[in-house]
């Protein structure tokens, strides 16, 4: 293990929308005992309050003062995982299509990747055990991870997941779904990448409980001890 004291971990997974980072990752965490990171709920956090003051997302210099200036206050119970911008609750508005259509360029802005990476590794520094879910966690968050999970899966298969979560219409969730990819992956600051070290699993034809198992097996291999 990378961080030398016992019982200390941080796995890191990482994907695009709808590849099951999120279910899988807050399946894990419960399992192990460990606590919970939803990075792309920060980036939402930080799109809202840029939607909230009126704020430009292509305004880098305006996205970056919001991003300041707001404070993310979130739980890392991977049962309830909760955000709350200047203490106010924001779980359900972060998932709303308005913010959603921004998050993206908001979270290519470098001065926000910066503020917000920050944050991210203050909150890992101070878990004892932590799964944390996002696009960069295994390249630029926590490069030194005991495990690195890449999870994808077809497009097709991401939309049908979403339309199965969200009643979304299969066409536009597609089109949605590519957008975002082409966005988070090609952006210069941490772009969507798989580390070197990851374990890629692609999960178009399996069910989730069968990759939370697999991750399980992965964690009682040593990758990352409880
Ligand atoms: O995971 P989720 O779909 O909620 O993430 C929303 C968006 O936040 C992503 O499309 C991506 O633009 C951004 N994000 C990011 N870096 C992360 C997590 C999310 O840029 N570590």
């Amino acid at each position: 293990m990378h961080r030398q004291q016992a019982g200390r971990w941080v796995v890191a997974v990482d994907g695009p929308s709808g590849s099951g980072k999120s279910t899988v990752s807050r399946r894990l965490a419960a399992g192990l005992g460990a606590q919970y990171l939803d990075t792309g709920a920060m980036s939402r956090a930080v799109t809202w309050a840029v939607l909230r003051d009126g704020v430009d997302p292509a305004d880098a210099d305006a996205v970056v003062k919001v991003a300041a200036g707001t404070e993310i206050a979130l739980t890392t119970n991977p049962d309830n995982p909760r955000v709350r911008i200047d203490s106010t609750p924001v779980d359900a508005e972060i998932r709303g299509p308005e913010v959603t259509a921004a998050v993206s360029a908001v979270s290519a802005v470098p001065g926000v990747r910066r503020i917000l990476v920050d944050r991210q590794r203050e909150i890992i520094a101070a878990a004892q055990r932590i799964v944390v879910e996002g696009r960069d966690i295994g390249t630029v968050v926590a490069p030194d991870a005991d495990l690195k999970v890449f999870l994808t899966a077809s497009v097709d298969e991401r939309a049908r997941r979403r339309g199965r979560e969200q009643g979304t219409d299969h066409a536009v969730t597609v089109a949605d779904l590519a957008r975002r990819d082409q966005l988070d992956s090609t952006r210069p600051a941490a772009p969507l990448q798989q580390a070197v070290d990851a374990v890629h699993l692609d999960t178009t034809e399996l069910g989730i409980d069968e990759v939370v198992h697999r991750l399980m097996e992965l964690v009682g291999r040593g990758k990352a001890k409880a």
